[in-house]
C-alpha cells in the first residue's frame, strides 16, 4: 500500500508508524496468522472459566427447582464480581434490571448496578476494538496483496522443486542403465542411488511443507480485520445481544465492581485497542478538548 495514501487516510488519527507497528508485530504476522485459531488463545484459561460459569449456572438453576423458566437476562453468567469473584446475577426491580454480586463465598460490599449502565460501558468497550472502515479496508487490501505475492512466489518455488524431482528420476534411470550395462560397479551404483534417494526425500519434504503451509494463513487475519470493522455496525445497529456476543469474542475475565465493567481483551484485540489508543498530536489535542474521542 502506498504510504502517501495511508497518510492521507490516517493523518488525522493514526500515524503511518503505529499502523506499521501493528502490522509488523510478530504476533499479528506469526502466531495469529499461522494458528488459524483466532478467538481461543491457548494461554487463556477460557475452558476452566467457562466450565466454572456453567457449573455456577447449573447450581443456580438447581437452587430454584420450581422456577418455570429462567428470565433471558442479557448478561446471564457473563460477569463476575471484581471484589469477591462470585458470579454477577440480574434481577428485575420495579421494571428495571439490576446486576448484583451473588455474594456466595465471602462478605462483599458491592452494590447493585443498573443494567443500562453496564450496557453503556459495553458499548465503550467495544468501541475500543473497532477498526475504522477506511483503516480496515486498507489492511485487507494489504493482506490480499501479500497473499497474491506469496501465491506467486510459492508457485515458482513449487515448479522448481517439481523440476528437481523429475531430474532426480531421470538420473536414477540413467544410473540404472549404467549399472545394467556394467559401466559402473555395484558399490558406486548403491552409493549414487543412495544420494539420489536422499535428495528426492528432501525435495518431497519441501513440497509437503508448501502443501501444509498453504496460503490460508492470510484468511484468519482478513477475517479478523473484517470482524473488527464490523464492530462499528454492531454499535450502530444497537442490538444488545449482538453486542454482548461481540464483547465475549473480544475478551475474557469480565468483572463488575464499583459499577464499572473491566475486560481483558484477547491478545489480537488488545493490539487493536493499543493501535486505536495511540493518538497523533492532533488527535491528542482533540481529545483534550473533548472532541473526536470515541466516548471512552
Ligand atoms: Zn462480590
Amino acid at each position: 500500500m502506498s504510504e502517501v495514501g495511508l497518510l492521507a487516510y490516517t493523518g488525522k488519527k493514526f500515524s503511518v508508524g503505529n499502523f506499521q507497528a501493528m502490522f509488523k508485530n510478530p504476533f499479528f504476522y506469526g502466531v495469529m496468522l499461522s494458528s488459524g485459531e483466532l478467538y481461543e488463545g491457548k494461554h487463556e484459561p477460557i475452558i476452566s472459566k467457562r466450565l466454572f460459569d456453567e457449573v455456577q449456572a447449573v447450581m443456580e438453576r438447581k437452587s430454584k427447582p420450581k422456577t418455570p423458566t429462567l428470565k433471558p437476562y442479557l448478561y446471564r453468567g457473563l460477569f463476575r464480581c471484581g471484589e469477591c469473584g462470585c458470579l454477577i446475577t440480574t434481577e428485575t426491580q420495579k421494571g428495571h434490571n439490576y446486576l448484583r454480586c451473588t455474594k456466595r463465598v465471602t462478605a462483599c460490599t458491592q452494590k447493585y448496578v443498573r443494567e443500562e449502565a453496564i450496557t453503556a460501558q459495553v458499548d465503550r468497550t467495544i468501541a475500543k476494538v473497532v477498526l475504522e472502515a477506511a483503516i480496515a479496508d486498507q489492511m485487507v487490501a494489504e493482506l490480499e496483496q501479500e497473499r497474491t505475492a506469496a501465491a506467486t512466489s510459492q508457485q515458482a518455488a513449487v515448479t522448481k522443486l517439481k523440476a528437481d524431482l523429475a531430474a532426480c528420476d531421470k538420473q536414477a534411470d540413467l544410473l540404472l542403465d549404467m549399472r545394467l550395462s556394467e559401466q559402473i560397479g555395484e558399490t558406486e551404483y548403491v552409493s549414487k542411488k543412495h544420494t539420489l534417494v536422499n535428495r528426492k526425500a528432501e525435495i518431497r519434504g519441501k513440497l509437503e511443507a508448501f502443501e501444509t503451509n498453504r496460503l490460508n494463513r492470510f484468511e484468519p487475519a482478513i477475517r479478523f480485520v473484517l470482524e473488527a470493522k464490523h464492530g462499528a455496525n454492531l454499535l450502530a445497529e444497537g442490538n444488545p445481544e449482538h453486542k454482548r456476543d461481540f464483547l465475549k469474542k473480544t475478551g475474557s475475565n469480565f468483572f463488575v465492581a464499583g459499577q464499572s465493567l473491566t475486560v481483558t481483551f484477547r491478545t489480537h484485540w488488545q493490539l487493536v485497542a493499543d493501535f486505536n489508543s495511540v493518538p497523533t498530536s492532533s488527535a491528542a489535542h482533540a481529545a483534550k478538548n473533548g472532541e473526536g474521542s470515541r466516548g471512552v
